[in-house]
C-alpha cells in the first residue's frame, strides 16, 4: 500500500528529529495532505499507528490538515484553486494550468515531551 511507505517515511522523520532534539515521546503529529495528492487520510492514520508501534511515536495522535490544490493558469496569469488534477481553470475554463500546490504530503509539526 502506498500509504504504508509514506507512514514509514513519517516515522523515520520523527525518529531522526528525536535523535537531534532529544525528546522521548511524541504526543501529536500534524500531517499536511494536499487535496490533489492520492493520499487517504484514513489510510495514512491507520498505517502510521501500525508503523509507529514500538517506536518513539507509538500511541501518537495523528491530526490531518488538508491543503487545497492550487495551480497557475497561463491564460488568466493568476493563481487559481483547483479541486482535482483534471479540472480546468475555474475562471476561464481553460486547461493551460500548472499545479503548484496540494500534491504532496508533509509533516507540519510534531508535539513532543
Ligand atoms: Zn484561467
Amino acid at each position: 500500500m502506498h500509504e504504508m511507505s509514506l507512514a514509514e517515511g513519517v516515522v523515520q522523520i520523527i525518529e531522526d528529529q528525536a535523535k537531534s532534539q532529544d525528546f522521548e515521546r511524541v504526543i501529536t503529529v500534524w500531517l499536511e495532505i494536499g487535496e490533489l495528492s492520492h493520499v487517504s487520510p484514513e489510510a495514512i492514520t491507520f498505517c502510521f499507528e501500525a508503523v509507529a508501534k514500538g517506536t518513539i511515536a507509538d500511541g501518537a495522535i495523528v491530526e490531518i490538515i488538508r491543503t487545497p490544490g492550487q495551480a497557475w493558469c497561463y491564460d488568466c496569469e493568476a493563481e487559481i484553486q483547483v479541486p482535482s488534477l483534471i479540472d480546468p481553470c475555474p475562471k476561464c475554463g481553460g486547461f493551460k494550468v500548472q499545479v503548484t500546490k496540494g500534491q504532496d504530503m508533509r509533516v507540519r509539526e510534531v508535539e513532543v515531551e
